[in-house]
């Protein structure tokens, strides 16, 4: 089954948005085995919009428009559908009474201008909003979701699987095993595990995150023994780099291991600037673990809050194991993580060259230390240096587990 999208919006032509939709779009079909042949970027002119509806009923059976549902004078993405396949738009009583029932909850005025958010052209199925107003609609081959991405992840579900029930698209449901890895280029991984997928049926591919790279296996449901065989096999060859699986991130992998060991933990960033304490209060529950987290940039507070020795960084440095070890002892937690290191674009020399990070990880009076050299822009040198922490941290808590 073949399928297009058609990104609604003046915004996302003239540069005034990124289009990010149609990923998680593409990533929600390939589950379901839908391939998509093109997307088109449209702006929200009525004509132009018809001519992208007409070539894409075309070409493929199902198109998937997002933008351009709500209320205002520019949102003509249900008219069009409508005009399209010469539906009049209609108001169905009870997803208006809907509507009004959410303006009044969230002490909004209804006022006359709102009814567009649920007209639908004759015919058309919705599909339930529950993050924002506008219901998603499908009709003869079209589905059309808001352009506001959070209300886009609340129905496509929904929709996708009523969509697939419908159309019989899977005899046997699907299975998704996603793994996920940090520190192997893929690659390498590729290579590591591509001896394990010799039945037909059973695929891999990687998906490249800013959290590391995810392996997704996909079956079907009555393959689902099979699946986990393979994930046992890749465990046993690539296991270190491995991190969690489906919903895990480092994040919550580490929140939820040092909770496991009843300890706590604190850090102590200098180039990182707080970005390792920031993910870890990305974590629900991280209250119970999170001491503190100090952001010790220059020399002087690394010596006054943490008790760094003078003679430390004026013998080997700030950029220094001599120095992250010092850092990680200044704090006072069972687990302790710090760095320091020269994210650039200047202060590299030889010796310390930009991208250079060292890592201090203190379990109890253990004390560990990683000495990396990351590339990319200064940023990406920090973000790396932050996720580096969390999986490090990670791999040394396993470690200590399957020490026990
Ligand atoms: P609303 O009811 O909020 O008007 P809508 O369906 O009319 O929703 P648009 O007005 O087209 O949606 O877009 C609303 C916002 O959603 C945009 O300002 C933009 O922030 C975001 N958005 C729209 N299209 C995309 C897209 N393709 N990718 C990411 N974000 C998008």
């Amino acid at each position: 089954m073949k399928a297009a999208l058609i990104l609604v919006g003046t915004e996302l032509l003239n540069g005034g948005m990124l289009d990010t939709n149609s990923l998680y779009i593409a990533e929600e079909l390939n589950k379901y085995g839908i391939e998509i042949e093109f997307k088109i970027t449209v702006r929200d002119f009525m004509d132009e919009i018809l001519k992208t509806i007409d070539y894409a009923k075309k070409n493929v059976d199902l198109v998937i428009m997002s933008g351009g549902l709500g209320p205002t004078i520019d949102d003509i993405t249900k008219e069009a559908i409508g005009k399209y396949l010469n539906k009049p738009l209609i108001v169905e009583d009870n997803e208006l009474a809907e509507l009004k029932e959410k303006f009044k909850k969230a002490n909004i005025n209804f006022i006359k201008i709102n009814v567009k958010e649920v007209e639908k052209p004759q015919g058309a199925v919705s599909f339930k909003n529950d993050v924002g107003m506008a219901p998603a609609i499908y009709i003869d081959g079209i589905a059309a979701f808001p352009g506001v991405p959070r209300e886009l992840y609340n129905m496509f579900p929904k929709f996708i699987s009523w969509y697939s029930k419908e159309k019989k698209l899977l005899k046997d449901g699907i299975y998704i095993k996603d793994i996920l890895t940090f520190g192997m280029a893929e690659s390498l991984l590729d290579e590591s595990i591509r001896e394990f997928f010799t039945e037909d049926g059973i695929y891999y591919e990687f998906l490249v995150k800013n959290y590391g790279i995810l392996i997704r296996l996909q079956s079907t449901e009555s393959n689902k023994n099979k699946v986990e065989k393979i994930v046992e096999k890749i465990y046993n060859k690539i296991g270190v780099y491995i991190f969690g699986e489906d919903e895990d991130r480092l994040e919550k992998k580490v929140v939820q291991m040092v909770t496991d060991l009843g300890m706590n933990i604190s850090t102590a960033e200098s180039c990182t600037g707080g970005m390792i304490a920031s993910r870890l209060v990305d974590v629900p529950g991280v209250s119970s673990v999170l001491k503190e987290g100090v952001v010790t940039y220059s020399n002087e507070a690394k010596i006054k809050r943490l008790g760094v020795k003078k003679e430390t960084l004026e013998k080997y440095g700030a950029v220094s194991e001599e120095t992250v070890r010092e850092m990680v002892l200044g704090l006072d937690s069972d687990i302790a993580i710090a760095t320091t290191g020269i994210a650039g674009p200047d202060g590299g020399t030889q010796e310390k060259p930009v991208g250079l990070v060292y890592i201090g990880i203190r379990v109890k009076d253990k004390v560990y230390v990683e000495r990396k050299i990351f590339n990319g822009s200064r940023n990406k040198v920090r973000e790396r240096a932050m996720l580096q922490s969390l999986f490090s941290l990670i791999k040394i808590l396993k470690k200590g587990e399957s020490n026990e």
